[in-house]
């Protein structure tokens, strides 16, 4: 049996609990070239995206299924004109929605379009407090300046405003002053989050993985910082992975509380699951939602804990890991179904380190922007 097929014992898929978040990601067109972008290196094209209407019918179908959040995401989901529409129709079937968004693209009014149509919540991504990195890193000229206006518009909308910032060697050393950054915005949390190295962010790994050293400031400044903020900014930091000695608990479980759409209608149980090549995803064109969650072979691959191999299988942390991450075992191993080689009792622990090691010292200043 190749690592791919789907084992013969299984957690029973019809007492599968329900789901509580989905991501939608609306498009994978963005103004934005980051070189970490977590969208496959092969993306969807315009023509191939899910109409208003699959949109509209999908919502229906998740709530039905018991989501309970959506993420409007992408891309850069502001680049679909139907997103009043979407967000509607999220909100009539009872969906907390929260839009996930580079910022370049919005004026006060369309927040406030949003807004009126049922936004609950707006996430914006920054790439650097300094403003030349930070359009040199996007690649997007004065983006960084409209990003702090846009800052400003959604909380005068009087919507709760969370901050996202990849972090990695380029502006790592920044970390102190991106967090005061978020504070000043106004953001009522602020996702601190490691680049994760797949599609864009693997090709660029030389350039993007920072040193040790690097992790060990950030890793005191962060926790400095959530103290110094209490109260005003919930601060989420994660160790990074490839400098960890446990894996996550990747998506809380494969299959477990939460899928993906991409824009042309794939299912997937982690966004950045078709890295995984030799699995297939089932497509909303073809079955329902329900019928995927419970049914898809993928979905089931490596739901629960019985498709595991050793060390995990036997060993006391499983349920409290779920093993880590499927993505990362394959990015590494070329082995979906192999423990997370973050874990140290992975045969594959010390091909990590020497990765990471190699990668930081290479001290390459150049990536490739996702196209
Ligand atoms: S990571 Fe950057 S390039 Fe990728 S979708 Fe987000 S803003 Fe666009
Ligand atoms: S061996 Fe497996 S279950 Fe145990 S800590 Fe490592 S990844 Fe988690």
């Amino acid at each position: 049996m190749t690592s791919l097929e789907a084992p013969t014992k299984q957690t029973t898929s019809a007492g599968q609990r329900p789901p509580v978040a989905m991501l939608a990601e609306l498009t994978h067109r963005c103004p934005l070239q980051c070189p970490y972008c977590s969208n496959p290196t092969a993306l969807s094209r315009r023509s191939d995206e899910l109409s208003t209407g699959e949109w509209v019918d999908i919502f229906r179908q998740a709530a039905a299924l018991g989501v309970l959040q959506i993420h409007l995401s992408g891309g850069e989901p502001t680049a679909r004109t139907d997103l009043p529409e979407l967000i509607a129709a999220a909100r009539e079937n009872g969906l907390y929605t929260n839009l996930i968004t580079a910022g370049v693209l919005l004026t006060p009014e369309k927040i406030q379009t949003y807004k009126e149509s049922g936004l609950d919540h707006l996430q914006l991504s920054i790439q650097d407090n300094e403003a030349a990195n930070a359009d040199r890193i996007a690649n997007y000229k004065n983006g960084h300046t409209k990003k702090l206006a846009v800052a400003a518009w959604v909380r005068e909308a009087g919507l709760p405003l969370t901050v996202n910032a990849v972090v990695h060697r380029q502006n790592l050393d920044h970390l102190e002053a991106i967090i005061d950054l978020a504070a000043g915005l106004g953001a009522h949390r602020l996702e601190i989050a490691h680049v994760q190295y797949y599609g864009w962010a693997l090709r660029n790994r030389a350039a993007l993985m920072p040193t040790a050293d690097q992790v060990a400031r950030a890793n005191a400044a962060a926790a400095t910082a959530s103290e110094t903020y209490r109260g005003r900014m919930v601060i989420d930091y994660v160790v990074p992975d490839y400098y960890a000695r446990r894996p996550k608990r990747c998506m809380d479980g494969w299959g477990n509380q939460f899928f993906a759409i991409t824009p042309r209608g794939l299912v997937l149980p982690c966004h950045a699951a078709e890295t995984i090549t030799g699995m297939t995803f089932s497509s909303l064109r073809d079955h329902t939602l329900d019928w995927i969650w419970r049914q898809d072979p993928a979905f089931q691959r490596f739901r629960g804990t019985d498709w595991m191999p050793e060390p995990c299988q036997s060993c006391e942390f499983r349920d409290r890991d779920l093993g880590g991450c499927r993505c990362q075992a394959f990015a590494i191993t070329g082995d979906a179904a192999a423990t997370d080689p973050v874990c140290a009792l992975s045969p594959n622990h010390d091909l990590l380190v020497a990765m990471a090691e190699d990668s930081a010292a290479s001290g390459a200043p150049n990536y490739q922007h996702r196209r």
